[in-house]
């Protein structure tokens, strides 16, 4: 079985957990944590990067560092993954789920200012299949309206829009390092911080509510308990396997490339035809071969799809069901216009296996059973 994902593994992962091992330094904000976070700032221009324990708990430090009060009001897309939602209804926020542009599968920039009331304090695009969101548009209308931006950033780490890296453009970006991302530790991430001012709170979020962070910088000549906050260090044991992946990430990048390009090229003049169609990459925006999808013509066509690639010992995934439908979307939240793309367009939409390291043989088995499935239907 061709499966859908590999956790990324480039082979100097072990000497590195060895090495923190030897250091005597397993626990959070070791040698190869600090490695990580400089090598982020560094190479997208950020502030300051913090790595976390996940994607989530990124997300759930942005959502707090954005001091909301009950009631307050999120915009985000409705085809996007839990976390980006749940970390804002842990803040008491309510959800205002907008539809996705069906080119990019990203919120649709032009259905912001309608879903704005006096509310809203935030805006949440996710960069889906590391597809960068039209940022200069939703940055015009932060500013316009004084509302926060948090970059779901978790599948675009190596992405840019004109240039810029994802998750450098709003006050907060959010990476995930989960094994079926491109850069992995099993499960991680990082909260970028665009700004000086949250820095600290963050670090004091970060640090279950201590000053920890100034007391190793020699600021203050004792820590203790100053705010709220959780556990959201990731061991240096991690940041150690991290780290190995961070070093090659151009040659994992190209890689990915290499494969989705691949797919793309093999699967052009079915598009043309109008028999599937193909994602879009806005001029502007480079990206890191996150994911390739492919639109069948509607769910019944994408269960076919499915299991004839499975009888083919190939692995095909479907993706989200959109969050306004499910019971929790139903609780915490509502639909703001007409769902013209979001349920339509998630039901027709079928991701095919990707991952670093894909053999040219194992691509063309998938390239060959999809081909094989659209000539006969
Ligand atoms: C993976 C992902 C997350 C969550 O990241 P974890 O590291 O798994 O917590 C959040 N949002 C999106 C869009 C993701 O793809």
């Amino acid at each position: 079985m061709i499966s859908f994902n590999k956790p990324p593994f480039v082979g100097t992962e072990f000497e590195n957990i060895q090495q923190a091992i030897d250091n005597l330094k397993i626990c959070g904000d070791g040698a190869f944590t600090k490695q990580c976070s400089s090598w982020i700032e560094e190479r997208f221009g950020t502030r300051r990067a913090l790595l976390t324990t996940s994607g989530t708990s990124a997300l759930e430090m942005a959502a707090a560092l954005c001091h909301l009060e009950p009631g307050d009001e999120v915009i985000l897309p409705s085809f996007t993954f839990s976390s980006t939602a749940t970390a804002f209804v842990g803040q008491g926020a309510r959800l205002k789920f907008i539809d996705v542009r069906p080119d990019t599968m990203n919120m649709d920039e032009n259905l912001i200012e309608a879903a704005i009331t006096p509310r809203t304090k935030v805006i949440v695009p996710v960069h889906y299949a590391g597809v960068s969101c039209e940022m200069d548009a939703i940055m015009q209308i932060a500013r316009d309206n004084n509302l926060r931006v948090v970059e779901d950033a978790a599948q675009g780490v190596m992405s840019t829009y004109h240039g810029q890296a994802l998750g450098t453009f709003g006050d907060f970006g959010c990476y995930s390092f989960h094994e079926t991302k491109n850069y992995s530790m099993g499960e991680g991430g990082a909260l970028l911080i665009r700004d000086e001012e949250p820095i600290e709170e963050a670090e004091i979020f970060r640090e279950k509510g201590t000053n920890r962070s100034r007391f190793f910088r020699g600021q203050v000549d004792k820590y203790t308990w100053v705010d709220w906050g959780s556990s959201f260090l990731p061991s240096d044991m991690l940041a150690a396997y991290l780290w190995a992946q961070l070093q090659q990430a151009d040659k994992i990048n190209d890689n990915r490339l290499a494969s989705w390009n691949a797919y793309h090229e093999a699967f052009a003049p079915l598009a043309e035809s109008g028999r599937i169609e193909l994602a879009h990459i806005p001029d502007g925006c480079t990206h890191n071969a996150h994911m390739f999808y492919i639109k069948c013509r509607d769910l019944a066509d994408r269960t076919a799809f499915i299991s004839h690639m499975r009888e083919h010992d190939v692995q095909c995934v479907f993706h989200y069901v959109p969050l306004h439908s499910a019971p929790a979307g139903l609780k915490f939240g509502e639909f703001v216009g007409e769902d013209r793309y979001t349920t339509k367009e998630s039901d027709r939409l079928v991701r095919l296996p990707m991952y670093y390291g894909l053999t040219d043989e194992d691509r063309e088995t998938v390239i060959n059973a999809a081909l094989d499935f659209f000539d006969r239907s």
